[in-house]
């Protein structure tokens, strides 16, 4: 069994709603260990868009990292979701943060996810179900260092 975090963001429709009903289907696919509080968070890059709804979960799997993808974009295809802009608005996102202690760098698949450092709106909610450092600095520090944790702040404690 592997641990892994995966984020969870949604946008569009009733965000809330669509973070419990994939919390639901990957509970079908995984076991669900932890979830972090819900996020809400100012849209990262240039797309005019909605606020997102943002959390993490852990989860224990047998999957390997390539067939958790795959099961990810299944729920999202599941729910709806329409590909358009590279970092527009979406019903649901599943990303693999962490696989275990496992580096992949493919042209479709980096774990550790690769803008895992950068994004307060991943690392806030990382924080809440993971105490431990993380690459050799506490979550705490990677926050701070990210200048963007001003976008971003608890919208529900329990979901
Ligand atoms: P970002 O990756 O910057 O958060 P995004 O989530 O909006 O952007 P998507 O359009 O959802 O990007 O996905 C683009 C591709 O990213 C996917 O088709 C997948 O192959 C790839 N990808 C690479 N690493 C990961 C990962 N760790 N988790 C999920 N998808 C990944
Ligand atoms: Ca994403
Ligand atoms: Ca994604």
């Amino acid at each position: 069994m592997t641990l892994t975090y995966l984020a969870l963001g949604s946008n569009l429709g009733v965000p809330i709603e669509n973070l419990r009903k994939s919390l639901k289907y990957l509970s079908q696919k995984m076991i669900i260990k932890d979830r972090s509080k819900i996020y809400e968070t100012k849209p990262y890059g240039e797309v005019e868009q909605n606020n997102f709804l943002n959390a993490v979960i852990s989860v224990e799997t047998d999957l390997t990292a390539q067939e958790l993808l795959n099961v990810l974009q299944a729920i999202e295809k599941k729910m709806g979701r329409v590909r358009t802009l590279h970092w527009g608005a979406r019903i649901i996102d599943l990303d693999i943060l962490l696989f275990g202690e496992e580096v992949v760098q493919s042209d479709h698949l980096q774990i550790p996810h690769a803008e895992l450092l950068k994004r307060a709106f991943v690392l806030i909610p990382l924080s809440d179900i993971h105490p431990q450092a993380l690459f050799g600095k506490e979550i705490s520090e990677w926050i701070s260092l990210t200048g963007n944790s001003d976008d971003v702040w608890l919208a529900e404690e329990s979901w």
